[in-house]
């Protein structure tokens, strides 16, 4: 059994507050601390420019995404880390319709904005006749038609958690021709992912949300084996390259993911985010979804009994569920807020949905109670039309 005591005491959670928001912005390991003083004091301010080899700088964005791979499902040298998600999202989306004669991207309107700007832009510019459709998510199995060249989704959704079925829809993809891109920004670190057990050919995330890598800490792209050494790299720097150091004239990409890399990886973000991802040794990931479905449940129970005025945006069935469970009200930005000032801390998106993010890691029994505990209070007392709670900030 995974010791979730444990894991909880190597995150700084401030006394006082009951943290669910760790779908958007993990919390700080106190390994990271140590971590950073170690990459500056013995690292850089040591070595300087020697840490490349010396402290395998230049390894880095291998070695971690091996250790993210384990968490999803990858198999060794299969993924690969740096850059963000959005620009990994455009690579993957890229090599994947370089595979394909078909005119059309599908993806879903539970998709982040953020992917559908990309594939809009990417698709716009570079796409000549193709297209992008966007259709709602209960609707994706039935749109894949033989237009259809490449799938592109995000498995959980950001507002509500609803998961798709990442096995089912991308067999049911292959059967009809058709190449996946997966989005697993809410899903690694949040559950079991499966990537080549379910056959996936691309997939990308991001580390800062449920894997703790700090604010802005690099994304990862995982490329399936059977198509690594010839994906189209598009995005094609030159730490892509076969023989980087060799400065040769012609683009010439590396064999396997690595090919995926573009420019100098980011060695600050990259010595924390390996301070996070030591969290997670020793943790099963059946564990963890066992308690994350616990919690979840527990919390949708407390909340729905006692608060008619809030509906469960999130399914009702664990199985169709990441790791976050959404309710829907008319003053949500208000009860949000509201319960902020109380240090609960999840988060609102537009227009009318709070989100609260359950991490196994840090997230216990008894916060859940207390922050349903808080959320009944600021109910009954319509503290969420305080002036003070109903005013937009630039981040929500
Ligand atoms: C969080 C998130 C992003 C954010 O992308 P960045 O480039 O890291 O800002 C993109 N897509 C999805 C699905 C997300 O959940």
């Amino acid at each position: 059994m995974t010791d979730f005591d444990a894991t909880r005491a190597r995150f700084v959670l401030p006394d006082g507050q009951i943290y669910l928001d760790g779908n958007s912005l993990g919390p700080l390991p106190f390994g990271a601390e140590a971590a950073m003083r170690r990459v500056l004091e013995d690292e850089w301010g040591r070595m300087a420019i020697g840490g490349w080899n010396r402290a395998d700088w230049m390894g880095l964005p291998d070695t971690l995404g091996d250790r993210i791979g384990r968490l999803v499902g990858a198999g060794p040298g299969d993924t690969t880390v740096g850059d963000t998600l959005s620009i990994r999202l455009f690579q993957a989306l890229a090599a994947a319709v370089a595979m394909t004669d078909r005119k059309v991207v599908l993806t879903d309107s539970g998709n982040f904005p953020s992917d559908i700007y990309m594939a809009q832009g990417f698709l716009k510019h570079f796409g000549r006749d193709r297209s992008l459709r966007i259709v709602a998510p209960e609707e994706v199995e039935a749109a894949l038609t033989e237009e259809v060249g490449v799938l592109m989704l995000t498995q959980v959704d950001y507002r509500t958690g609803r998961r798709h079925d990442m096995a089912a829809l991308t067999a049911r993809a292959h059967e009809m021709g058709i190449v996946t891109v997966w989005d697993l920004a809410h899903s690694a670190g949040a559950f079991e992912v499966d990537l080549a057990g379910a056959g996936a050919d691309f997939a990308v995330g991001c580390t800062y949300k449920y894997l703790n890598g700090g604010p802005g800490s690099p994304a990862f792209i995982y490329v399936a084996p059977r198509h690594a050494d010839r994906a189209e790299t598009v995005l094609n720097g030159w730490l892509g390259h076969a023989a980087p150091f060799a400065f040769e004239q012609d683009y010439r990409p590396a064999p396997g993911v690595a090919r995926m890399r573009v420019g100098t990886p980011a060695i600050l973000q990259m010595r924390v985010l390996e301070a996070a991802l030591d969290i997670w040794d020793g943790v099963s990931m059946s564990d963890l979804r066992a308690r994350s479905v616990a919690l979840s449940e527990r919390f949708i129970a407390a909340v729905l009994d006692r608060n008619p005025a809030l509906t469960l945006a999130s399914p009702r069935a664990p199985e169709d569920r990441g790791s976050q469970v959404s309710f829907r009200f008319e003053h949500a930005y208000g009860v949000i807020q509201a319960l902020i000032a109380r240090g609960v801390v999840g988060d609102f998106r537009a227009p009318d949905i709070m989100r609260f993010g359950i991490a196994p890691l840090y997230n216990t029994g008894d916060e859940i109670d207390a922050a349903a505990d808080h959320i009944a209070e600021v109910m009954a007392t319509q503290a969420y039309l305080n002036p003070e709670y109903r005013m937009k900030q630039r981040v929500t």
